[in-house]
This record gives C-alpha cells, structure tokens and sequence, in this order.
C-alpha cells in the first residue's frame, strides 16, 4: 500500500541541529514515521528529547564547524542503534555582512559548518550504508540560495548553491548502492536563521509580499518532504533540490 511506503518504522536516522527550528521539525517527523534518531547540535536537544521521548530519540553535543566531529558522530549513531539508514544534514549558519567588507572568519565559518562538513559527514555515512548493503537516503538542505544571489550574504550563497551540486555528484555516484541524495530547499521559513530578517520591517514586509501563500513557513511544512525523501516512496528520486517554499521560486 502507498502509505506503507512512507513508514520508517526500523530505520534509523541522524540529523544535525536537532535542538530547534527546521532540525527540530525533522527530527519529530522522522520518529513519528517510525525512525529511531539521533539528533546532533552543539547544545543540548532537551526539548526535541521532550517533544519525541527516549524511545525514538537520543542526541550528542558536536561542533560541526570542526570536521573531526565526523568519526564521533558515526560512533555514536552505531553504538546506539547499530547501524544508519538517514542523515539528514540539516545544521546551518548564516553571516550577512556587505561583500567589500566581508570576513574571511565569516566565510571559512559558514563554509565549515554547510559544506565541509556536510561533504565528509556524508561520506562517512555513505560508508557505513554501503557496508550495510541496504542502500539508504541523505537529505541536505540546501536554501532558495542555491538557485538565487542574495544580498549581503557571499559565503551562505556559496555553500548553499555548492550543496545543490554537491548533492548531485553524490546522487550520480552513491545511487547504485541503493542510497539516493537530494535536498529540500527551504523558502522563507520562520526560525533562528531569519529572526534579523523577520525583525527588520521593511524587509519583512518585501519578503512577505513576494511570497505566494503569503505567510512564512514553519518547522512543520518541511515534514512531509523530510518523510518524503527519508522513505522508500522516494526510491527513484535522485539528486533533486525540492523547494518547500511557498511559491517563492515560481514567482
Ligand atoms: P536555526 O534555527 O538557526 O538552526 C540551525 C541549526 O544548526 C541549529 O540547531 C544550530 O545550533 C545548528 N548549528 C549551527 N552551527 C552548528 C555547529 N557548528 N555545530 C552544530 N550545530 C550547529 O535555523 P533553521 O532555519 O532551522 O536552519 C536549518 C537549515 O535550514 C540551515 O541549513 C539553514 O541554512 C537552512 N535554511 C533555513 C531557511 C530559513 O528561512 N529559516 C531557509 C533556507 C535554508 P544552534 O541552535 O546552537 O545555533
């Protein structure tokens, strides 16, 4: 039946920067399909322990600004649940600052966090489900940046637009082990990420404006496609950004 192959029930995923916004949503939506989770961010994820329970969820405290995090994270995920199905590399930062005055600190942050380390945690785990040999689903999250320019944002526009292509070269190469990659692409969406935004009426007010469903959109909207893409109903998707956007795009 065509619901049964949304469940997740049996698999188990990690997602990065678990502890709020969008990682949060997809930490609640992968253990309400059934998955077991562990949530990994550089605090604690107390209240995604809250809102799921022990059972379907466990997290550990790693900066993914710094790439050695990598091997413990893997660790972790097989000492707790013995294998891995799922990673979602969801954890991001932003730095808005005019490109003529733009940090190389900001840009080798940004970097870091959304791309380097996105890049090797996914091999690392491609690894482990090639040895497993029962294939497996990574979702990155990409940004309506991976397809526009921006303003004031050089290093974030960068990464994300590099996620969308990094996210096909692994689809091309990692699909014939069963393990497809593709990346959501959220649109505006309201979370840590966009308070200076949100904050600044005048931009605000543009954005909203621009936005065919005229609203932000939240954790939740991401869950569906977080489900999607985490599940067997997406066994022959590979190497999509999917923009859960609002419109945004289409405009
Ligand atoms: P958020 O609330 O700021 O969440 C970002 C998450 O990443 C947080 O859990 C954060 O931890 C974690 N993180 C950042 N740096 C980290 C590090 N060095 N080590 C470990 N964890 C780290 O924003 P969000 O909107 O949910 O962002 C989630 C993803 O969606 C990001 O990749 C972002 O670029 C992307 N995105 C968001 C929007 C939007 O409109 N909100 C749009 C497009 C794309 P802390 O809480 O400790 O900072």
């Amino acid at each position: 039946m065509i619901l049964d192959k949304f469940r997740l029930d049996g698999k188990i995923a990690i997602v990065t920067g678990s502890n709020t916004g969008l990682g949060q949503g997809f930490c609640v939506a992968l253990a309400e399909a059934g998955a077991r989770v562990l949530g990994v961010g550089r605090r604690d994820s107390e209240e995604t322990l809250a809102m799921i329970g022990k059972d379907k969820f466990a997290y550990m405290i790693a900066d993914l600004g710094d790439v050695g995090c990598v091997d413990k994270i893997i660790k972790t995920a097989l000492d707790t649940y013995g294998g891995i199905d799922i990673l979602v590399n969801n954890a991001g930062i932003i730095r808005r600052e005019d490109s003529l005055n733009f940090t190389e600190k900001d840009w080798d942050e940004v970097m870091n966090v959304n791309l380097k380390t996105l890049f090797f945690l996914s091999q690392a785990a491609a690894r482990v489900m090639v040895e497993q040999n029962r294939g497996g689903k990574i979702i990155n999250v990409a940004s309506m940046l991976s397809y526009q320019g921006g303003i004031r944002v050089p290093s974030y526009t960068s990464s994300k637009s590099a996620v969308k292509g990094l996210t096909m070269t692994l689809a091309n190469e990692w699909a014939k082990y069963g393990i497809n990659v593709n990346a959501i692409a959220p649109g505006y969406m309201a979370t840590n990420n966009t308070e200076a935004l949100r904050n600044d009426p005048d931009r605000s007010k543009a954005i909203l404006d621009r936005i065919p469903a005229g609203r932000w959109g939240t954790p939740e909207d991401i869950m569906g496609a977080g489900v999607f893409l985490a599940s067997s109903a997406s066994d022959y998707v590979n190497g999509f950004t999917l923009a859960v956007d609002g419109g945004w795009l289409a405009r």
